[in-house]
């Protein structure tokens, strides 16, 4: 059996109590299982990585970065095993893994740039004689919780970043596929990171509790649904911890009578049905401005969906592979039960779809609904499956009235050819990441990635510029050199 333990120190570590069952999607296979940390096991992990930190926060960042080098070569010498990893666990398609990986990757070469991002801000004769400086300090122990959806990716935004700024780093990922953040972290130790300062911690809730309540653990980075978001923000900030806590998402797509309809439709069906509908940025409502519209894109897509190439992700050609886990796949069937019992109208039913030869896996294929309503289920809940809802308005304020209602705003997008709509609704839509005639809207590695609403608590976004903030804290020094011997007197004036 292989088992996944905990990376601690430079080694893997193993106390031998609980653990959980990991499985091939794909064939509802148990392949493996995954060591569930102690209170005990995450304070160990905190121990070293506190006792690491004061020299790695000396290292010069020029060091960090030089590491980080090798780090991104790393990934790229090992990206075929690291997407079959994801593949095996997660269950998406080879190119989509790749895909995965590759945004990830640059989020380490913008860490690489940690020395320039670091270098603060001067100015020199604030007063007489005085100058004064920010610089941007690391602060000391922090950690990072992640989903299943993206295992190379989102642990990427994080940990990076924080090293580079001279943090020392634990990383806890998703119990559910656990061995490429595993794999990938062992990398980070190859490319040069002393033993400490990078470690992996695996767990359920009572490791992520662990974190929130250790002392020593000075921020907290955190990607998954809104609910285990918002808990994890408000213990950390009660514990008094940074606290960044992304969450979940329901990503609307405008589509005005004047967009290019044939592109649309290419653009919903990856938005929506790729990585079977598991991605924060998917698009799960598609807003038809007029019935004409919706009409032939509903017709269009009917047809697309119902053609779907749907299988093992390892298999060549499939473009879209199983859901995560049986209980997710029949929390998204039940949601698209309810969408039929709400009166919504199912165009292609996904359920009882099964593929010849891995009748145990969890797949189920795409699910297309027209004439939904704000008042359903399925458009207040995020499924996280293959469902594209379409929902049917009479004007472009109507669907950003809709989209502003909605308790998630993570991404969104308009399709058009009119640049006065989508100026407006770039510049008034509450969301955080909008896209013009772009679905995935998923912002560079230099740019930052967050919503708004309930899709994020905390004031920094994720990766980019908001990281370097979120990972360093400023200290501000004002300085003056008196000539020896000449006295200045006291003032008891404010200093202007
Ligand atoms: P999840 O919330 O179930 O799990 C996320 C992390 O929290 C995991 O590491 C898990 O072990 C831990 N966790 C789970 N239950 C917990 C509990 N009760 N107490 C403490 N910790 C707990 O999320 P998921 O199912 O792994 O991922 C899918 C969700 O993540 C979706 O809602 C998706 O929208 C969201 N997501 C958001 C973004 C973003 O950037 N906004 C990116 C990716 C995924």
């Amino acid at each position: 059996m292989n088992t996944i333990t905990h990376f601690i120190n430079g080694q893997e570590v193993d106390e031998q109590a609980r653990y959980q069952d990991v499985y091939n999607p794909a064939t509802g296979e148990i392949t493996g299982r995954v060591a569930l940390a102690s209170k005990e096991k995450l304070e160990d992990a905190v121990a070293v990585a506190k006792a690491a930190f004061p020299a790695w926060r000396s290292t010069p960042p020029l060091k960090r970065a030089q590491i980080m080098f090798r780090f991104k070569q790393l990934l790229e010498d090992n990206a075929a095993e690291i997407c079959n990893l994801l593949t095996a666990e997660h269950g998406k398609v080879t190119d989509d893994a790749m895909g995965e990986l590759r945004r990830g990757i640059e989020n380490v070469e913008y860490a690489c740039g940690a020395p320039e991002l670091l270098k603060g801000e001067h100015s020199r004769n604030t007063g007489p004689g005085i100058d004064s400086w920010s610089e941007f300090q690391p602060l000391g122990v922090v950690a990072g919780i992640t989903p299943f959806n993206f295992p190379a990716m989102v642990p990427l935004w994080m940990y990076p970043m924080a090293i580079a700024c001279g943090n020392t780093f634990i990383l806890k990922p998703s119990e559910r596929d656990p061995s490429a953040p595993m794999f990938i972290g062992k990398l980070l130790k190859e490319a040069g990171v002393p033993d400490g300062v990078f470690n992996i911690v695996n767990g359920d809730k009572e490791c992520v509790d662990a974190i929130l309540e250790s002392p020593d653990i000075q921020a907290v980075s955190f990607v998954g649904s809104t609910p285990i978001a918002e808990y994890v923000y408000s213990k950390g900030n009660a514990n008094g911890k940074r606290v960044q806590a992304l969450g979940g998402a329901k990503n609307h797509a405008i589509i005005m009578p004047d967009a290019d309809l044939d592109n649309v439709v290419d653009a919903l069906m990856g938005a929506a049905y790729g990585s079977c509908g598991e991605r924060c940025m998917a698009i799960s409502v598609a807003v038809c401005v007029g019935d004409d519209v919706a009409n032939q894109i509903v017709g269009d897509l009917k047809s697309r969906v119902s053609e779907l190439r749907i299988g093992p992700g390892l298999e060549n050609g499939q473009e879209m592979g199983p859901l995560i886990t049986q209980q997710h796949y029949e929390k998204v069937a039940g949601l698209i039960t309810n969408g039929v019992n709400e009166g919504a109208k199912l165009l292609v039913d996904g359920r009882d779809f099964s593929v010849a030869g891995h009748e145990k896996g969890y797949f189920l294929g795409g699910s297309l609904f027209d004439h939904v309503t704000p008042d359903m289920e399925i458009y207040k809940t995020e499924i996280f499956g293959p469902v594209l809802c379409v929902v049917r308005v009479d004007s472009l304020q109507t669907a950003m009235d809709m989209i502003d209602n909605h308790e998630y705003g993570n991404g969104t997008c308009i399709f058009t050819r009119d640049g006065g709509a989508a100026r407006y609704f770039s510049d008034h839509i509450n969301v955080g990441m909008v896209g013009v005639n772009v679905p995935l809207p998923v912002p560079a590695a230099y740019h930052s990635f967050g919503g708004w609403k309930r899709s994020l608590f905390g004031d920094l976004s994720a990766y980019g510029p908001d990281s370097v903030r979120f990972y360093t804290r400023r200290k501000t020094i004002t300085q003056r050199w008196p000539s020896s011997g000449v006295r200045e007197g006291t003032q008891f004036a404010f200093p202007s």
